[in-house]
């Protein structure tokens, strides 16, 4: 194999737990992948740490004001640095950038999606929040550019699998698993008075603080079915959650002859990740193997929806469309910090982002400049309620 076969990566939000697992695998398979950006939020340390070893060409902060500490650890070794959001998305277009792998929380990786798009950039795309914000805008830029997303979302890459070799006729409805997070079996008064310690100690997955809280409110679960609307064009009511605790099958896909296809691993997000940085080809042992052992139980039950409210908003942003689900995203963003940060109780995550929606005005056909404004009023809003609340 050539030095022209190996695949240049754009990592943004490397120091991340996506991030961290997808250099693993570059790592692990330097025959396949270097990066040529690596880009975190704030966090310098790991970032200096990670670019000395990984050698990429350009080192992002999003933080403006950790540059110059960048700068000094990085100048000597002659890897570039640059900061800001703007600088982010702007590196997603370079000449030596084959595929942005998207690993930042949040709104924020929707600037650089939307670049790299523009660019013709392949994506690996594990920030979902992209797709739920504005998953209409980015399937109206996709049919105008040759890029291809990848999922890196466990469930989503489960599904791609398992709709290779079929048609889209033939499908009948997607099955989205979902673990039930930490509180699946806690009753409605212990789950009032659940801490930020209950929430983050999610049974099956280790992941970032925001998603591992979206998790136990199943929000999650709600961004994923959207993700699933945008990413397969199956229409909403054809996309359904089953919780299956084992998180063991990753998702279903029903078909109309009665078969269903269900892909299965052990809960270790480098084998999605692998999947999705070769477009959908194999690493060997990119993960560890699954064992029958650990599929000696496998169970499945209907989500609890008055217990977890919070999986009804997909279907509410759904079925009113347009900026909908971007403000749901948005007050979750503050309602979520404000929980992890001890000024919101668990049960006003739901209760800001309801009363967010009823406060900001609905855009039926929003535009890019559209999601921007309603992000921030969103956020404002949600922001003031957490203060009353
Ligand atoms: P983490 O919180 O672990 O990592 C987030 C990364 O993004 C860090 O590198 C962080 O930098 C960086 N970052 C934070 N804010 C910004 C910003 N404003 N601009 C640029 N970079 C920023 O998150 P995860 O890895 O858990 O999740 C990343 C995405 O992947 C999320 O959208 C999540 O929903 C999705 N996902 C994650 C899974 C998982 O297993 N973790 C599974 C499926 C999907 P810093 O270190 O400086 O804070
Ligand atoms: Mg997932």
């Amino acid at each position: 194999m050539n030095q022209s076969d190996i695949k240049r990566l754009a990592v943004v939000g490397s120091t991340g737990s996506i991030g961290t697992q997808t250099l693993d695998i570059v790592e692990r398979f330097p025959q396949l992948y270097s990066v040529s950006v690596l880009s975190a939020g704030s966090r310098v340390e790991p970032l200096v740490e990670q670019a000395l070893k990984f050698r990429p060409a350009l080192a992002v902060i999003a933080d403006e004001s950790k540059l110059p500490q960048l700068r000094e650890a990085l100048a000597p070794a002659g890897i570039a640095t640059a900061a800001g959001p703007e600088a982010l998305a702007e590196a997603m277009t370079r000449d030596d950038v084959d595929m942005a792998v998207t690993a930042t929380v949040g709104y924020s990786g929707l600037e650089p999606t939307i670049r790299a798009i523009g660019a013709g950039k392949d994506i690996a795309l594990a920030n979902k929040e992209t797709l739920v914000v504005a998953g209409d805008l980015v399937n109206r830029l996709l049919k105008k550019s040759p890029t291809k997303i990848y999922p890196v979302d466990s469930e989503h890459s489960a599904v791609a699998q398992c709709l290779v070799g079929e048609t889209a006729d033939s499908v009948r409805r997607l099955i989205i698993t979902a673990s039930g997070g930490p509180f699946r079996t806690w009753d409605a008064a212990r789950l009032a008075n659940a801490t930020v310690a209950d929430a983050l100690r999610h049974p099956n997955w280790s992941m970032g603080a925001k998603i591992t809280v979206d998790s136990a409110t199943m929000l999650n679960k709600a961004f994923e079915l959207i993700e699933a609307h945008y990413l397969f064009g199956i229409e909403p009511r054809r996309i359904r959650a089953v919780v299956h605790p084992q998180s063991i099958v990753h998702s279903m896909v029903e078909f109309k002859d009665g078969a269903i296809k269900a892909q299965l691993g052990v809960p270790d997000m480098r084998l999605p990740i692998a999947y999705a940085l070769g477009c959908h080809s194999r690493l060997d042992q990119a993960a560890p193997r699954l064992t029958l052992e650990q599929m000696s139980s496998l169970t499945f039950e209907e989500p609890d929806l008055d217990k977890f409210p919070c999986l009804t908003l997909a279907r509410t942003a759904m079925d009113r469309g347009g900026n909908t689900a971007c403000v749901i995203n948005a007050a979750n963003e503050v309602a979520n910090l404000a929980f992890r940060q001890g000024r919101l109780p668990y049960s006003g995550i739901y209760d800001v982002i309801t009363a967010t929606l009823d406060r900001v005005a609905h855009i039926a056909e929003p535009e890019y400049a559209d999601y921007v404004a309603t992000n921030d009023e969103a956020c404002a809003i949600a922001a003031a309620l957490v203060d009353k609340y």
